[in-house]
């Protein structure tokens, strides 16, 4: 149940009681009494009215407890939902998007491309020669690195750009509203800073990046696959590189 969905329940309540005790001490009490008792005498105005209000304050008051309880259920039952939602978007080492949630964005910024014929443009970027790593340091100082090259993507992306682990050490970032050539400029700063960094076992970290803009009757898989493209010409072409696609 929703928070506001429980005020209303409350509210209900309450109106009920004060709706309830009016319509008895108004009418059926009277006429109740009556039936039952042929010199039933109506209370005053002032006595019914008494008694109205007092049973609304003891209703109300009666109610402050189980609400605070029902708020605090609710508090915590939504914080529950969003713990499983965050946990089944993002990574669990990196805490970036994973490739589910990536996947529906990349779905999303190409729908909102096509109908108001913006600009979008995906990065796929792979770390070069990660199985060294892991088996130089050991694969706890790998995970390491993963962390800090995720470090180093957040602090290098504008806000509407979005970072995620697209699988081991491969990571992808989306552009939206950005031109091929906007896309390039931050991949090559994106790598530049990956290289100048100090990685505290590994030292030394490079990567290899392949960009690719969208074009006309794209789908994610299109565009993913020319990004990997033209990640494998980087690779080719001696890694610690972009490449456009
Ligand atoms: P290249 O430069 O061609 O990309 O070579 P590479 O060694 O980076 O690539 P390769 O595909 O040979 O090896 C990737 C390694 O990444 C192998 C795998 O064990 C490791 N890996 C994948 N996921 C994780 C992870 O979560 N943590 C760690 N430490 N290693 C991982
Ligand atoms: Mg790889
Ligand atoms: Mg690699």
């Amino acid at each position: 149940m929703k928070k506001n969905q429980f005020i209303i329940v409350l509210i209900t309540t309450l109106v009920s009681v004060i709706f309830l005790s009016t319509l008895w001490e108004f009418w059926l009490e009277s006429y109740i009494g009556g039936v039952f008792h042929e010199e039933h005498e109506a209370e005053n105005l002032s006595v019914k009215l008494e008694y109205v209000i007092s049973i609304t304050i003891f209703v109300t008051l009666s109610l402050i407890f189980p609400a605070l309880a029902g708020f605090k259920l609710i508090d915590n039952e939504e914080q529950l939902q969003e713990k499983i939602k965050r946990l089944s978007e993002e990574d669990y080492l990196t805490k970036l998007y994973n490739r589910r949630k990536i996947h529906e964005i990349i779905e999303a910024e190409i729908k909102r491309s096509r109908r108001y014929n913006s600009d979008f443009a995906v990065l796929l970027l792979d770390i070069d020669n990660f199985k060294n790593i892991n088996d130089t340091h050991g694969h706890n100082s790998g995970d390491k690195v993963l962390v800090k090259l995720s470090n180093i993507l957040r602090h290098n992306i504008r806000e509407s750009d979005l970072a995620s682990r697209w699988g081991g050490e491969e990571f992808l970032v989306i552009c939206p509203e950005t031109t091929a050539d906007g896309a390039i400029s931050l991949a090559e700063k994106i790598r530049h800073n990956i290289e100048k960094s100090t990685f505290e076992e590994a030292g030394t970290v490079t990567a290899s990046i392949g960009v690719a803009g969208i074009q006309q009757g794209d789908n994610v898989n299109s565009l993913i696959s020319r990004a990997d493209q033209a990640l494998y010409s980087s690779k080719h072409a001696g890694k610690n590189r972009v490449t456009m696609s």
